[in-house]
C-alpha cells in the first residue's frame, strides 16, 4: 500500500548523517510503495532554531538525491510546511483540548524546554512535574491561552499505560507511572514538538512515521494526543541508534558527522547514500553495493534491525573508492566541480578538459581530495612549492649515480623533446635502457624536482600536465640546489 512518509528536521545546523538516514528511509519507503514523501520544517523550538540551517538542510538532501514530493519548495494541499507559520492551527487544537477538559494552564513563565530534544541519557521516567492538587478551571485556562497571563498549557494525562506498535521494536509499553502531564503550548506561544508534530502528521496525511530510536520514548505523548484529538494512528518504524566503532554515540570527536562535511571532503553522494542505507538495514545475503534505484527496489522495513548500527569510516571510504571507479566521467566531472567549488585548491575549476584529464590520471582515487593532494602542486607557481627533505636525500642525494646526476642528464634531453605523451613515454624507455637504469631511477628524480615530493600521477602524465616550460624551470630550480 502506498504510504505517506515525512522527514521533519528541526533546523539547528547541517544535516547529520543520522538525519540523512531518516530522510533516506522515508524517501525509500515512499518510492517503494508508490507513495508520497513530505518534507516539513519543525522550527518551534526558538531557542535552538538556526534560520540559515533551513537552506543548508535542503541543499544537503538535494545533494544526496533525496527528493521530496511535498513540503518546502514543493507546495501541496496541507501547507505551509514550516511550523512557525502554522501557529494559529496549533492554538486551535489546544483550545479544543482545553474545552474538552484535557488541558490546563500551568504557571511557567519562561519558555518551556522543548520535548523535541530527547531526554538526556539515563534520564528516564517522569520529568519531575507534579500535577497541582487543584487544577485551574477551563475559563482560567482559556483566559491564559488568550494571553491574560504568560503560561504554558499542559496536557492532562489520562493515567493509563500506552502501548506503541512499532514495526521494528515490536510492542513498546510505557506504563502510566512513567508519564506526567506534559507541555503542549509554551509560554512563548509556540507549540511543543509533540503537539505540532502530531497535528501536522494528521493534517498532512502522514501514514507512516519512521525516525530515530531516540524518539520512541516520546511516542506515548503523541499517542495520547492523537487519541484525545480523534486522530488516526500511523504506522511507526523507529530506527536503531548509530554508534562509532567503539560503541559510543556517533560524534564529531572521531570525524565528520554532517552530510556537508563529507561533501566538502570529496565523497560522492551515491557512496554516502549506499553507506547510510546500510546503517540499520540490509537487503539480505552478501549484497552491499546498491544504487539509489536498486535501494528503492530492495528496501523493506521488515529488514530494519533493532541492534545499534556501526558507523565504519573505513567502509565508507572503500564504498567511495568503488563508486569513484564505477561512475562515468560525466558524472565524476559534475561531482568533482562541486568539490572544487567548496574547497580552495590550486586546481582551476573552469577548464572541463583539464578536469577530465585529472580524473583520468587519478583513477583509483579514494576521495576527490586525493586529486589536489597529488596534483595541486602542478598548478602552483614554479617557485611556490617546498621540497621534502627526506625525498631529496633519498632520491637525489644518495645512490650511484645520484639522482642529481641523472636529473642533469635528463634536463639536457628534455629540452629538445616533443611534448606529447607518446614521445615522452618512448624517450623515458630509451633513456632507461641506454643507461640500464630502472624506471624509478629516472621517474623519481624528475618527480621530486617538479613536485618536491615522491607522490604524483604517472611521470608522463605529470610532465604533460605541467608542460615543457614549467618542467624545465622546476628542474633548473632543483638543480640549482634550491631544495631547502
Ligand atoms: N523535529 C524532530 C527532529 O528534530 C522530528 C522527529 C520526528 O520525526 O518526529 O528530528
Amino acid at each position: 500500500n502506498p504510504v505517506k512518509t515525512r522527514f521533519a528536521p528541526s533546523p539547528t545546523g547541517h544535516l547529520h548523517v543520522g538525519g540523512a538516514r531518516t530522510a533516506l528511509y522515508n524517501y525509500l519507503l515512499a518510492r517503494k510503495t508508490g507513495g508520497t514523501f513530505l518534507l516539513r520544517i519543525e522550527d518551534t523550538d526558538r531557542g535552538r532554531h538556526v534560520e540559515e540551517a533551513v537552506p543548508m538542510i535542503l541543499a544537503d538532501l538535494k545533494w544526496l538525491g533525496i527528493e521530496w514530493d511535498e513540503g518546502i519548495e514543493a507546495p501541496g494541499q496541507a501547507g505551509p510546511y514550516r511550523q512557525s507559520q502554522r501557529l494559529p492551527i496549533y492554538t486551535g487544537y489546544v483550545r479544543q483540548l482545553i474545552e474538552a477538559g484535557l488541558a490546563y494552564c500551568s504557571a511557567e513563565v519562561a519558555a518551556e524546554p522543548d520535548a523535541a530534544v530527547p531526554a538526556a541519557e539515563g534520564a528516564k521516567g517522569p520529568m519531575g512535574f507534579r500535577r497541582p492538587a487543584q487544577l485551574p478551571t477551563k475559563e482560567q485556562t482559556l483566559a491564559a491561552l488568550d494571553g491574560a497571563a504568560p503560561a504554558a498549557i499542559r496536557f492532562l494525562c489520562p493515567g493509563k499505560d500506552v502501548t506503541i506498535h512499532d514495526e521494528v521494536f515490536g510492542d513498546v509499553c510505557i506504563p502510566a507511572d512513567q508519564q506526567e502531564d506534559f507541555v503542549i503550548l509554551k509560554s512563548d506561544g509556540f507549540p511543543t514538538y509533540n503537539l505540532a508534530n502530531v497535528v501536522d502528521d494528521e493534517l498532512m496525511g502522514v501514514t507512516m512515521i519512521c525516525r530515530g530510536q531516540e524518539f520512541l520514548g516520546q511516542s506515548w505523548r503523541q499517542a495520547l494526543l492523537r487519541e484525545a484529538l480523534g486522530f488516526r494512528t500511523p504506522l511507526y518504524a523507529h530506527l536503531p541508534l548509530i554508534m562509532d566503532m567503539q560503541g559510543r554515540k556517533l560524534s564529531k570527536r572521531d570525524g565528520d558527522v554532517d552530510v556537508h562535511s563529507f561533501r566538502k571532503a570529496g565523497y560522492l553522494p551515491e557512496a554516502l547514500v549506499n553507506f547510510i542505507a546500510l546503517l540499520g538495514w540490509n537487503p539480505g545475503g552478501e549484497r552491499e553495493r546498491m544504487s539509489m534505484k536498486e535501494l528503492v527496489e530492495l528496501f523493506s522495513p521488515d529488514r530494519i534491525g533493532k541492534s545499534n548500527a556501526k558507523f565504519d569510516r573505513e567502509k565508507l571510504l572503500a564504498f567511495n573508492t568503488d563508486a569513484g571507479a564505477c561512475a562515468d566521467e560525466d558524472r565524476l566531472l559534475v561531482c568533482f566541480r562541486d568539490y572544487l567549488s567548496l574547497n580552495e585548491t590550486p586546481i582551476p575549476g573552469g577548464d572541463a578538459g583539464l578536469l577530465r584529464r585529472l580524473l583520468r590520471i587519478n583513477k583509483g582515487f579514494r576521495t576527490f581530495a586525493d586529486i589536489p593532494a597529488r596534483c595541486g602542486v602542478l598548478f602552483k607557481a614554479d617557485t611556490d612549492y617546498a621540497f621534502d627533505e627526506k625525498a631529496v636525500v633519498k632520491v637525489l642525494v644518495k645512490g650511484e649515480p645520484t639522482g642529481y646526476a641523472v636529473l642533469a642528464e635528463i634536463r639536457g634531453e628534455l629540452a629538445g623533446l616533443a611534448w606529447e605523451a607518446p614521445a615522452i613515454e618512448s624517450w623515458v624507455e630509451k633513456f632507461c635502457a641506454a643507461r640500464s637504469l630502472g624506471m624509478g631511477k629516472v621517474a623519481q628524480p624528475i618527480r621530486v624536482a617538479v613536485t618536491g615530493n615522491t607522490v604524483s600521477p604517472a611521470i608522463v602524465d605529470t610532465l604533460v600536465l605541467l608542460g615543457r616550460e614549467k618542467t624545465l624551470a622546476r628542474i633548473d630550480r632543483c638543480l640549482a640546489g634550491k631544495t631547502v
